[in-house]
């Protein structure tokens, strides 16, 4: 029992000691790739399930590693955020979906705004609302068509974060409430702040379809969030059948599989121009 004891702390120790180079292997090259620009950001069509046309998109960070492919940002976002590396890479998020945001504004696509994800980190940067200014100033985006993501955890773990989401909404910046339902706060918590969507989070809208109750809860929180004056998006929609549920409940807007994964810019591009197509006919 002792020598199977040390071999399972043998075990352990060798797999932690992988992880932790595997950890400290990214850090390094997220720090590189950042600078050498080899970070790519994907856009996620919005849609208004009742026409089918995009409302809008989430920026999306994708890095392609030179040797293990793809890296989901669930392994390599929470690297940036313990080392700090979240704010000069969430910066630069920001900054490439605005350009591109106004860059086919100007090519004549449909002006709907982008949605961008931000870590706690950022938000408690002493500058963060003057970057939020620089970078607007800079793309000469409009601030309408930024539209920032953040979570409930974010909302009620930054000190001070009522004094910065009314400064951000005083810039004209759009506030969403990313993965709704997840967080332990309250929608009538919400009520207070200067919040314009909240996103139901994809395991309510697993539900429609997994449980015998078809989405009873999903269909509160479209209800409440209505109820309170917040454009509600379901998040995660791969399947038709969620859609009808979805409408039925009276939610209105979407994102998932079901219409399009994540694109690059240039797909991007495209679905955006079928859908002009369509709407100039
Ligand atoms: P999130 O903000 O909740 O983004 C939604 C995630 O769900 C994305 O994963 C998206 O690709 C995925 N998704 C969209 N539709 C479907 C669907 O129908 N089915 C399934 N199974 N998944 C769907 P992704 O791109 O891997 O990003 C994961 C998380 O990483 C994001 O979750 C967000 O928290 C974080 N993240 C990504 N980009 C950034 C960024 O630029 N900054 C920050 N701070 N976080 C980011
Ligand atoms: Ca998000
Ligand atoms: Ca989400
Ligand atoms: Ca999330």
């Amino acid at each position: 029992a002792k020598e199977r004891g040390k071999n399972t702390y043998q075990f352990y120790t060798a797999h932690l000691m992988e992880r932790s180079a595997r950890k400290m292997e990214l850090e390094n090259d997220l720090r590189k790739a950042l600078i050498k620009q080899e970070l790519q950001v994907y856009y996620q069509p919005q849609i208004d399930l009742q026409t089918g046309v995009v409302i809008g998109m989430e920026a999306l960070l994708r890095w392609p590693h030179e040797k293990y492919g793809f890296i989901s940002p669930l392994e390599f976002i929470p690297i940036a955020e313990e080392t700090g590396l979240i704010v000069p890479l969430g910066e630069w998020v920001l900054r490439r979906a605005c350009q591109q945001n106004k860059q086919w504004q100007e090519e004549g696509m449909a002006c709907i705004p982008v949605a961008v994800n931000l870590s706690a980190r950022q938000m408690q940067e002493e500058n963060f609302i003057d970057m939020i200014i620089r970078v607007l100033h800079e793309t000469e985006l409009k601030p309408q068509f930024l539209d920032l993501e953040i979570t409930e955890s974010m909302v009620q773990d930054i000190e001070n974060s009522t004094v910065i989401l009314h400064k951000l909404k005083d810039l004209g910046v759009k506030l969403s409430i990313d993965d709704f339902g997840t967080g332990y706060s309250s929608l009538s918590y919400l009520k207070h702040l200067p919040i314009d969507k909240i996103k139901i989070d994809k395991s309510f809208v697993d539900d429609i379809i997994h449980h015998e109750n078809q989405g009873a809860i999903v269909k509160t929180i479209i209800d409440m969030g209505h109820n309170l004056q917040f454009k509600v998006i379901a998040e995660g929609i791969e399947k038709e059948e969620q859609v009808q549920f979805l409408m039925e409940y009276g939610c209105i807007m979407g994102q998932g599989y079901f219409f399009s994964p994540p694109l690059h810019s240039k797909e991007m591009k495209k679905f955006l121009s079928q859908d002009k197509e369509v709407l100039e006919r």
